[in-house]
């Protein structure tokens, strides 16, 4: 008796195995005619500056609707367009889009204002691909778009796996006028040493660090001493994962400089954005929409 129903339990477990792997390669090849079936779109996200409230830029996530797996979260299909490979299309596909986007936006916009940026995440993979410089270039080009208004992010994990490859790939990128960012900041494993060395412009603590600060977390501590060393170097803090005023009033109380979270907007579609703009206090302050 205990046997069989041992047995059943291999079997059960057997079964959810398969399903997972089937699950995985099922995602694996519905990803790969992902671009070519359109099913691939960019949502902007708004980034704020904390010392007025006003809109500095967007940060360019990537969306996959598949007909049949629905939309399948970035947190599920990145990893495995990294496995494969496809990120290295479907990265410079987003970014070229995006890209092209922040040109409309910023023809659009009154002079007087400050020049919005677009900040695009740039993967491990991709930043081992030595064509990468030549992408970013290539997008530049073909949009119009200033470089000093692109911001690439990428995580400690991208610049740990291969730090004198990356470290050069990002040096050459610096060389174009793009400015670096590095993303969930705290969650990687770099020495400080490495992060010292990487020309990052710009620092995005995760928002697991972001929950509970101005209501007594330990975060609090851990907040005020990235702020005092992105400083120190002299980089600018970007707080993500914003979601109360609590949080929001804290973060400018310490000195964050920028934030980013559901509080100032959700990432949106570039129509939905600016329609959702219009109606609340985010404001694009466009003069007219191209
Ligand atoms: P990330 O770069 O750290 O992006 C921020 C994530 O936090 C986004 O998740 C965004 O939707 C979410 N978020 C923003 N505000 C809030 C908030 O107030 N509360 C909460 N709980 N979440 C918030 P998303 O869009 O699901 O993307 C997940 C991750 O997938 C990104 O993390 C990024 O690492 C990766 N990813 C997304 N698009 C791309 C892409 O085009 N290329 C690459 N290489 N990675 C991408
Ligand atoms: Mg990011
Ligand atoms: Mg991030
Ligand atoms: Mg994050």
């Amino acid at each position: 008796k205990a046997k069989s129903s041992g047995r059943n339990g291999y079997a059960f477990f057997d079964q959810i195995l398969h399903e997972q792997v089937r699950t995985r390669v099922e995602i694996e090849q519905a990803l790969r005619g992902a671009l070519d079936r359109g099913e691939l779109s960019v949502h902007y996200q708004p980034i704020v500056d904390l010392a007025n409230d006003e809109l500095t830029g967007f940060e360019a996530l990537m969306r996959w609707d598949h007909p049949q797996l629905g939309r399948v979260s970035p947190l599920e299909f990145i990893p495995i367009a990294e496995d494969t490979g496809l990120i290295v299309e479907y990265g410079a596909w987003l970014l070229e889009e995006a890209a092209n986007q922040l040109v409309r936006w910023r023809a659009a916009r009154a002079d007087d204002l400050p020049p919005l940026h677009i900040s695009v995440n740039i993967s491990v993979r991709q930043l081992r691909d030595s064509a990468l410089v030549g992408v970013v270039r290539r997008a530049l080009r073909r949009t119009g778009l200033p470089a000093s208004t692109l911001w690439l992010e990428i995580t400690e994990s991208g610049v740990m796996e291969d730090p004198e490859t990356a470290l050069a790939t990002l040096r050459a990128l610096r060389a174009l006028g793009v400015r670096l960012a590095i993303d969930d900041f705290g969650t990687g494993y770099a020495s400080l040493n490495y992060l010292r060395s990487i020309p990052a412009r710009i620092v995005k603590i995760d928002r697991s660090f972001v929950a509970g600060v101005g209501e007594g977390s330990h975060n609090e501590a851990i907040v005020k001493a990235v702020v005092a060393m992105a400083h120190a170097l002299g980089q600018r803090v970007v707080a993500e994962g914003v979601e109360t005023v609590v949080q929001r009033d804290w973060l400018r109380a310490y000195g964050c400089d920028l934030v980013q979270g559901w509080l100032y907007g959700a990432p949106r579609s570039a129509d939905a954005q600016v329609a959702w703009m219009d109606r609340t206090a985010t404001a694009l302050q466009l003069d007219h929409l191209s």
